[in-house]
Protein backbone atom coordinates (compact mmCIF):
# COMPACT_ATOMS: atom_id res chain seq x y z
CA UNK A 1 0.00 0.00 0.00
CA UNK A 2 0.90 3.15 -1.32
CA UNK A 3 1.53 5.78 2.12
CA UNK A 4 0.61 9.15 0.67
CA UNK A 5 3.11 11.67 2.63
CA UNK A 6 0.75 14.66 1.39
CA UNK A 7 -2.19 13.63 3.11
CA UNK A 8 -0.21 13.78 6.06
CA UNK A 9 -0.56 17.61 6.13
CA UNK A 10 -3.34 18.17 4.46
CA UNK A 11 -6.26 16.33 6.32
CA UNK A 12 -8.81 19.06 8.27
CA UNK A 13 -8.71 19.15 12.02
CA UNK A 14 -12.69 17.77 11.78
CA UNK A 15 -11.69 15.04 9.21
CA UNK A 16 -8.71 14.26 11.86
CA UNK A 17 -11.10 14.71 14.74
CA UNK A 18 -13.77 11.92 13.45
CA UNK A 19 -10.43 9.71 12.09
CA UNK A 20 -9.51 10.16 15.73
CA UNK A 21 -13.18 8.91 16.91
CA UNK A 22 -13.37 5.71 14.71
CA UNK A 23 -10.27 4.98 16.27
CA UNK A 24 -11.35 5.29 19.69
CA UNK A 25 -14.63 3.46 18.97
CA UNK A 26 -12.99 0.41 17.78
CA UNK A 27 -11.20 -0.04 20.93
CA UNK A 28 -14.53 -1.52 21.97
CA UNK A 29 -16.80 -2.38 18.80
CA UNK A 30 -15.72 -4.05 15.45
CA UNK A 31 -17.52 -2.16 13.42
CA UNK A 32 -17.48 1.10 15.26
CA UNK A 33 -21.83 2.44 14.86
CA UNK A 34 -21.49 5.87 13.17
CA UNK A 35 -24.15 7.12 15.60
CA UNK A 36 -21.42 6.47 17.96
CA UNK A 37 -18.75 8.35 16.34
CA UNK A 38 -20.64 11.27 16.17
CA UNK A 39 -20.92 11.04 19.70
CA UNK A 40 -17.02 10.77 20.23
CA UNK A 41 -16.30 13.58 17.62
CA UNK A 42 -18.64 15.83 18.67
CA UNK A 43 -19.37 17.30 15.59
CA UNK A 44 -22.89 17.72 13.86
CA UNK A 45 -24.76 14.30 12.52
CA UNK A 46 -24.83 15.46 9.59
CA UNK A 47 -21.28 17.03 8.63
CA UNK A 48 -19.70 13.62 10.52
CA UNK A 49 -21.24 11.57 7.66
CA UNK A 50 -19.72 13.63 4.98
CA UNK A 51 -16.01 13.58 6.62
CA UNK A 52 -16.60 9.56 7.15
CA UNK A 53 -17.44 9.62 3.05
CA UNK A 54 -14.27 11.34 2.16
CA UNK A 55 -11.93 9.45 5.01
CA UNK A 56 -13.60 6.20 2.96
CA UNK A 57 -12.70 7.67 -0.25
CA UNK A 58 -8.99 7.57 1.15
CA UNK A 59 -8.86 4.24 2.49
CA UNK A 60 -8.30 5.45 5.87
CA UNK A 61 -12.02 4.14 7.02
CA UNK A 62 -14.28 1.30 5.62
CA UNK A 63 -17.61 1.31 5.85
CA UNK A 64 -19.26 -1.63 7.06
CA UNK A 65 -22.91 -2.71 6.81
CA UNK A 66 -23.89 -4.61 9.55
CA UNK A 67 -27.30 -6.43 10.07
CA UNK A 68 -27.52 -4.18 13.29
CA UNK A 69 -26.24 -1.48 12.40
CA UNK A 70 -24.10 0.72 10.13
CA UNK A 71 -20.60 1.57 10.94
CA UNK A 72 -17.56 2.05 9.75
CA UNK A 73 -13.76 0.00 10.75
CA UNK A 74 -10.44 1.92 10.93
CA UNK A 75 -7.92 0.73 8.16
CA UNK A 76 -4.39 -0.21 8.60
CA UNK A 77 -4.41 2.70 6.16
CA UNK A 78 -6.42 4.55 8.79
CA UNK A 79 -3.99 3.46 12.08
CA UNK A 80 -0.75 4.10 10.17
CA UNK A 81 -2.08 7.70 8.57
CA UNK A 82 -2.43 8.79 12.96
CA UNK A 83 0.74 6.77 13.77
CA UNK A 84 2.76 8.93 10.94
CA UNK A 85 1.06 12.16 11.78
CA UNK A 86 1.96 11.76 15.28
CA UNK A 87 5.41 11.12 14.49
CA UNK A 88 5.36 14.35 11.98
CA UNK A 89 3.59 16.18 14.49
CA UNK A 90 6.68 15.53 17.25
CA UNK A 91 8.98 16.40 14.33
CA UNK A 92 10.52 12.95 14.18
CA UNK A 93 9.43 12.70 10.95
CA UNK A 94 8.81 14.46 7.43
CA UNK A 95 8.08 12.58 4.47
CA UNK A 96 7.75 9.09 3.11
CA UNK A 97 10.04 7.43 0.58
CA UNK A 98 9.93 3.86 -0.99
CA UNK A 99 8.90 0.72 0.35
CA UNK A 100 11.99 -1.52 0.82
CA UNK A 101 10.59 -4.58 2.89
CA UNK A 102 7.26 -6.52 2.92
CA UNK A 103 7.40 -9.58 5.67
CA UNK A 104 4.96 -11.72 6.63
CA UNK A 105 3.95 -9.38 9.92
CA UNK A 106 5.49 -5.88 8.71
CA UNK A 107 6.00 -3.14 6.34
CA UNK A 108 9.54 -1.49 6.33
CA UNK A 109 9.63 2.08 4.76
CA UNK A 110 12.31 4.52 3.98
CA UNK A 111 11.22 7.76 5.29
CA UNK A 112 13.17 10.73 5.91
CA UNK A 113 12.96 14.23 8.83
CA UNK A 114 13.02 17.76 7.47
CA UNK A 115 16.56 18.04 7.25
CA UNK A 116 16.24 14.57 4.28
CA UNK A 117 18.33 12.56 7.01
CA UNK A 118 16.89 9.22 5.80
CA UNK A 119 15.12 6.55 8.77
CA UNK A 120 13.51 3.37 8.39
CA UNK A 121 9.76 3.26 9.42
CA UNK A 122 8.97 -0.03 10.44
CA UNK A 123 4.75 -0.43 10.56
CA UNK A 124 3.46 -3.77 12.11
CA UNK A 125 1.01 -5.95 10.86
CA UNK A 126 0.10 -8.47 13.26
CA UNK A 127 -3.29 -9.90 12.43
CA UNK A 128 -2.80 -9.62 8.66
CA UNK A 129 -2.38 -13.28 8.61
CA UNK A 130 -5.03 -16.09 9.32
CA UNK A 131 -6.44 -13.59 12.63
CA UNK A 132 -10.13 -15.05 11.88
CA UNK A 133 -8.53 -18.54 12.69
CA UNK A 134 -6.77 -17.44 16.00
CA UNK A 135 -9.75 -15.54 17.04
CA UNK A 136 -11.85 -18.82 16.99
CA UNK A 137 -9.48 -20.85 18.94
CA UNK A 138 -8.27 -18.31 21.68
CA UNK A 139 -9.82 -16.32 24.34
CA UNK A 140 -7.37 -14.61 25.51
CA UNK A 141 -7.87 -11.10 24.35
CA UNK A 142 -10.95 -10.78 26.57
CA UNK A 143 -12.88 -7.61 25.82
CA UNK A 144 -10.34 -6.76 23.35
CA UNK A 145 -11.51 -8.90 20.47
CA UNK A 146 -12.50 -5.98 18.04
CA UNK A 147 -9.54 -4.28 17.80
CA UNK A 148 -6.91 -7.10 17.99
CA UNK A 149 -5.37 -6.68 15.22
CA UNK A 150 -4.49 -2.95 16.09
CA UNK A 151 -3.94 -4.25 20.03
CA UNK A 152 -1.49 -7.07 18.36
CA UNK A 153 0.23 -4.84 16.15
CA UNK A 154 0.83 -2.23 19.12
CA UNK A 155 1.96 -4.48 21.36
CA UNK A 156 4.54 -6.08 18.57
CA UNK A 157 6.15 -2.08 17.99
CA UNK A 158 6.07 -1.61 21.96
CA UNK A 159 8.15 -4.36 22.41
CA UNK A 160 10.47 -3.82 20.18
CA UNK A 161 10.94 -0.37 20.93
CA UNK A 162 11.13 -1.06 24.70
CA UNK A 163 14.13 -4.29 23.56
CA UNK A 164 15.99 -1.81 20.83
CA UNK A 165 16.43 0.52 23.28
CA UNK A 166 17.83 -1.16 26.02
CA UNK A 167 19.90 -2.89 23.51
CA UNK A 168 21.43 0.06 22.02
CA UNK A 169 21.94 1.98 25.08
CA UNK A 170 23.97 -1.02 25.86
CA UNK A 171 26.00 -1.11 22.63
CA UNK A 172 24.67 -4.01 21.26
CA UNK A 173 24.94 -3.67 17.38
CA UNK A 174 21.19 -2.81 16.78
CA UNK A 175 19.69 0.10 15.10
CA UNK A 176 19.60 3.33 17.31
CA UNK A 177 15.84 3.37 18.22
CA UNK A 178 14.62 7.13 17.05
CA UNK A 179 10.47 6.62 17.81
CA UNK A 180 7.90 4.99 18.23
CA UNK A 181 3.95 5.76 17.78
CA UNK A 182 0.90 2.89 17.62
CA UNK A 183 1.72 0.11 15.95
CA UNK A 184 5.22 1.77 14.31
CA UNK A 185 8.56 2.07 15.24
CA UNK A 186 11.24 4.94 13.59
CA UNK A 187 15.16 3.72 13.58
CA UNK A 188 18.35 4.45 11.87
CA UNK A 189 18.59 3.20 8.43
CA UNK A 190 21.39 0.90 8.10
CA UNK A 191 22.97 1.27 4.46
CA UNK A 192 23.34 -2.28 4.78
CA UNK A 193 22.06 -6.08 2.91
CA UNK A 194 20.44 -8.91 4.85
CA UNK A 195 23.12 -11.85 5.79
CA UNK A 196 20.71 -13.97 3.03
CA UNK A 197 21.94 -12.01 -0.10
CA UNK A 198 26.06 -12.60 0.91
CA UNK A 199 27.01 -15.17 -1.32
CA UNK A 200 30.83 -14.87 -0.48
CA UNK A 201 33.36 -14.14 2.89
CA UNK A 202 36.62 -13.14 2.29
CA UNK A 203 36.46 -15.26 5.79
CA UNK A 204 33.39 -16.81 6.88
CA UNK A 205 34.66 -17.82 10.65
CA UNK A 206 35.16 -14.24 11.19
CA UNK A 207 31.83 -13.47 10.96
CA UNK A 208 30.69 -16.66 12.11
CA UNK A 209 32.53 -16.19 15.85
CA UNK A 210 30.76 -12.26 15.52
CA UNK A 211 27.66 -13.95 15.39
CA UNK A 212 28.12 -16.12 18.11
CA UNK A 213 29.77 -13.97 20.34
CA UNK A 214 26.44 -11.80 19.97
CA UNK A 215 24.23 -14.68 20.68
CA UNK A 216 26.33 -15.35 23.76
CA UNK A 217 26.61 -11.84 24.78
CA UNK A 218 22.73 -11.41 24.32
CA UNK A 219 22.32 -14.31 27.02
CA UNK A 220 24.68 -13.00 29.60
CA UNK A 221 22.09 -10.01 29.33
CA UNK A 222 19.07 -12.31 30.09
CA UNK A 223 18.05 -12.47 26.16
CA UNK A 224 17.76 -14.70 23.72
CA UNK A 225 16.94 -13.25 20.02
CA UNK A 226 14.33 -15.79 18.95
CA UNK A 227 14.82 -15.20 15.33
CA UNK A 228 18.24 -15.22 15.04
CA UNK A 229 18.79 -15.84 10.95
CA UNK A 230 20.24 -14.28 7.97
CA UNK A 231 17.21 -12.65 7.29
CA UNK A 232 17.92 -10.51 10.43
CA UNK A 233 21.39 -9.92 10.56
CA UNK A 234 22.18 -7.00 7.99
CA UNK A 235 25.42 -6.92 6.87
CA UNK A 236 26.82 -2.90 6.56
CA UNK A 237 27.93 -2.05 3.36
CA UNK A 238 30.72 -0.30 4.55
CA UNK A 239 32.46 -2.32 6.87
CA UNK A 240 30.64 -5.50 6.81
CA UNK A 241 29.97 -5.31 10.44
CA UNK A 242 26.64 -7.07 11.24
CA UNK A 243 23.64 -5.58 12.89
CA UNK A 244 20.54 -6.95 14.30
CA UNK A 245 17.43 -6.47 13.60
CA UNK A 246 13.63 -7.38 14.30
CA UNK A 247 12.88 -7.96 18.47
CA UNK A 248 9.05 -8.25 18.50
CA UNK A 249 9.82 -12.34 19.57
CA UNK A 250 12.60 -11.72 22.09
CA UNK A 251 12.68 -13.88 24.85
CA UNK A 252 13.96 -13.36 28.57
CA UNK A 253 16.89 -16.46 29.61
CA UNK A 254 14.70 -17.25 32.47
CA UNK A 255 11.78 -18.33 29.78
CA UNK A 256 10.60 -21.89 30.36
CA UNK A 257 11.77 -22.92 27.00
CA UNK A 258 15.20 -20.78 26.71
CA UNK A 259 17.25 -23.72 26.06
CA UNK A 260 15.01 -24.30 23.15
CA UNK A 261 15.20 -20.99 21.58
CA UNK A 262 18.61 -20.71 22.48
CA UNK A 263 19.75 -23.72 20.51
CA UNK A 264 17.61 -22.68 17.61
CA UNK A 265 19.38 -19.47 17.30
CA UNK A 266 22.51 -20.98 17.17
CA UNK A 267 21.61 -23.82 14.79
CA UNK A 268 20.04 -20.78 12.52
CA UNK A 269 23.73 -19.63 11.48
CA UNK A 270 25.56 -23.19 12.02
CA UNK A 271 23.40 -24.21 9.30
CA UNK A 272 23.88 -20.97 7.18
CA UNK A 273 27.16 -21.33 7.02
CA UNK A 274 27.33 -24.76 6.17
CA UNK A 275 25.19 -24.33 3.63
CA UNK A 276 26.13 -21.16 2.47
CA UNK A 277 29.87 -21.00 3.01
CA UNK A 278 30.96 -24.23 3.45
CA UNK A 279 31.75 -23.32 6.77
CA UNK A 280 31.67 -25.41 9.49
CA UNK A 281 32.78 -25.25 13.23
CA UNK A 282 33.37 -27.65 16.05
CA UNK A 283 32.88 -24.48 18.41
CA UNK A 284 29.10 -23.54 19.45
CA UNK A 285 27.76 -22.24 22.49
CA UNK A 286 25.64 -23.97 24.22
CA UNK A 287 22.87 -22.70 26.48
CA UNK A 288 23.82 -23.85 29.51
CA UNK A 289 27.69 -23.63 30.07
CA UNK A 290 27.15 -19.91 28.25
CA UNK A 291 24.94 -19.21 31.56
CA UNK A 292 27.04 -20.93 33.93
CA UNK A 293 30.32 -18.66 32.90
CA UNK A 294 29.73 -14.67 32.38
CA UNK A 295 25.48 -14.58 32.71
CA UNK A 296 24.53 -11.25 34.86
CA UNK A 297 23.18 -11.71 37.98
CA UNK A 298 19.48 -10.85 38.52
CA UNK A 299 19.55 -7.51 39.97
CA UNK A 300 23.45 -6.08 39.31
CA UNK A 301 21.59 -3.65 36.46
CA UNK A 302 23.04 -5.88 33.33
CA UNK A 303 19.98 -8.07 33.36
CA UNK A 304 18.77 -6.45 30.30
CA UNK A 305 14.92 -8.93 30.65
CA UNK A 306 14.79 -7.37 34.33
CA UNK A 307 15.11 -3.80 32.55
CA UNK A 308 13.17 -3.94 30.02
CA UNK A 309 10.20 -4.98 31.80
CA UNK A 310 10.81 -2.63 34.47
CA UNK A 311 10.95 0.14 31.68
CA UNK A 312 6.80 -0.07 30.71
CA UNK A 313 6.86 -3.19 28.47
CA UNK A 314 4.87 -5.25 31.11
CA UNK A 315 5.03 -8.83 31.67
CA UNK A 316 1.54 -9.34 31.12
CA UNK A 317 1.73 -7.77 27.65
CA UNK A 318 4.99 -10.03 27.00
CA UNK A 319 2.24 -13.14 27.02
CA UNK A 320 -0.30 -11.83 25.30
CA UNK A 321 2.17 -11.27 22.77
CA UNK A 322 3.81 -14.19 22.91
CA UNK A 323 0.52 -16.43 22.86
CA UNK A 324 -0.46 -14.83 19.82
CA UNK A 325 3.28 -15.19 17.49
CA UNK A 326 3.39 -18.96 18.60
CA UNK A 327 -0.21 -19.42 17.14
CA UNK A 328 0.18 -17.51 14.34
CA UNK A 329 3.61 -19.44 13.36
CA UNK A 330 1.08 -22.65 13.71
CA UNK A 331 -1.31 -21.54 11.92
CA UNK A 332 0.75 -19.83 9.03
CA UNK A 333 2.83 -22.85 9.18
CA UNK A 334 0.28 -25.05 8.70
CA UNK A 335 -1.46 -23.07 5.72
CA UNK A 336 2.11 -22.47 4.08
CA UNK A 337 2.27 -26.40 4.42
CA UNK A 338 6.00 -26.26 5.30
CA UNK A 339 7.56 -29.02 6.19
CA UNK A 340 9.46 -27.61 9.78
CA UNK A 341 7.57 -30.69 11.68
CA UNK A 342 10.13 -30.88 14.59
CA UNK A 343 9.94 -27.51 15.10
CA UNK A 344 6.46 -27.02 15.42
CA UNK A 345 5.56 -29.89 17.20
CA UNK A 346 7.88 -28.04 19.79
CA UNK A 347 6.81 -24.87 19.77
CA UNK A 348 3.21 -26.22 19.65
CA UNK A 349 3.54 -28.16 22.92
CA UNK A 350 4.44 -24.79 24.62
CA UNK A 351 1.82 -22.66 23.28
CA UNK A 352 -0.77 -25.34 24.46
CA UNK A 353 0.88 -25.30 27.75
CA UNK A 354 0.89 -21.23 27.79
CA UNK A 355 -2.53 -21.10 27.31
CA UNK A 356 -3.84 -23.45 29.57
CA UNK A 357 -1.99 -20.75 32.51
CA UNK A 358 -3.34 -18.03 30.72
CA UNK A 359 -4.03 -15.13 32.71
CA UNK A 360 -2.81 -11.67 33.29
CA UNK A 361 -6.09 -11.20 31.94
CA UNK A 362 -5.98 -8.03 34.34
CA UNK A 363 -3.16 -6.39 32.27
CA UNK A 364 -5.22 -6.19 28.93
CA UNK A 365 -7.47 -3.32 29.34
CA UNK A 366 -7.85 -0.25 27.50
CA UNK A 367 -5.57 1.13 29.84
CA UNK A 368 -2.70 -0.33 28.28
CA UNK A 369 -4.14 0.10 24.63
CA UNK A 370 -3.97 3.88 24.95
CA UNK A 371 -0.73 4.15 27.00
CA UNK A 372 1.60 4.60 24.54
CA UNK A 373 -0.22 8.14 23.62
CA UNK A 374 -0.40 8.85 27.08
CA UNK A 375 2.75 11.10 26.48
CA UNK A 376 2.86 11.16 22.94
CA UNK A 377 -0.03 11.34 20.44
CA UNK A 378 -1.89 12.50 22.97
CA UNK A 379 -0.94 16.34 21.91
CA UNK A 380 -2.58 15.49 18.34
CA UNK A 381 -6.14 14.95 19.77
CA UNK A 382 -5.45 18.11 22.36
CA UNK A 383 -4.58 19.74 18.57
CA UNK A 384 -8.67 18.90 17.29
CA UNK A 385 -10.03 20.05 20.98
CA UNK A 386 -8.26 23.52 21.32
P1 LIG B 1 9.97 -8.46 9.79
O1 LIG B 1 9.50 -8.47 11.20
O2 LIG B 1 8.87 -8.26 8.82
O3 LIG B 1 10.88 -9.60 9.47
P2 LIG B 1 12.36 -6.79 9.89
O4 LIG B 1 12.54 -5.86 11.04
O5 LIG B 1 13.15 -8.06 9.95
O6 LIG B 1 10.82 -7.09 9.69
O7 LIG B 1 12.73 -6.01 8.56
C1 LIG B 1 12.48 -6.55 7.28
C2 LIG B 1 13.54 -6.12 6.29
O8 LIG B 1 13.59 -4.70 6.18
C3 LIG B 1 14.95 -6.51 6.71
O9 LIG B 1 15.27 -7.80 6.26
C4 LIG B 1 15.80 -5.44 6.06
O10 LIG B 1 16.07 -5.77 4.72
C5 LIG B 1 14.93 -4.23 6.10
N1 LIG B 1 15.22 -3.41 7.28
C6 LIG B 1 14.61 -3.44 8.48
N2 LIG B 1 15.12 -2.55 9.34
C7 LIG B 1 16.10 -1.90 8.67
C8 LIG B 1 17.01 -0.82 9.01
N3 LIG B 1 17.00 -0.25 10.22
N4 LIG B 1 17.87 -0.40 8.05
C9 LIG B 1 17.86 -0.97 6.83
N5 LIG B 1 17.05 -1.96 6.45
C10 LIG B 1 16.16 -2.44 7.35
MG1 LIG C 1 12.74 -10.06 10.03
Amino acid sequence: MKLDATDLRYITSDEFRVLTAVEMGSKNHEVVPTVLIVQISGLRNGGVNKLLGSLAKRNLVAKVQNSKYDGYRLTYGGLDYLAMRALSKRDSMYSVGNQIGVGKESDIYIVANEEGDEMVLKLHRLGRISFRAIKEKRDYMGKRKSASWMYMSRLAAQKEWAFMKILHEHDFPVPRPIDQARHTILMEFIDAYPLRQVSELPSPGALYSTLMDIIVRFAHAGLIHGDFNEFNILIRRESGQPIVIDFPQMVSTSHLNAEYYFNRDVECIRTFFRRRFNYESKLYPRFKSTMKDGAAEEGDGFRLDVVVAASGFKKGDQKVLEEYMETVTKETDNVDGEDDSEEEEESGEESEGEAESGKEEEDMTVESHTQADKGKGRSDVEDVHP
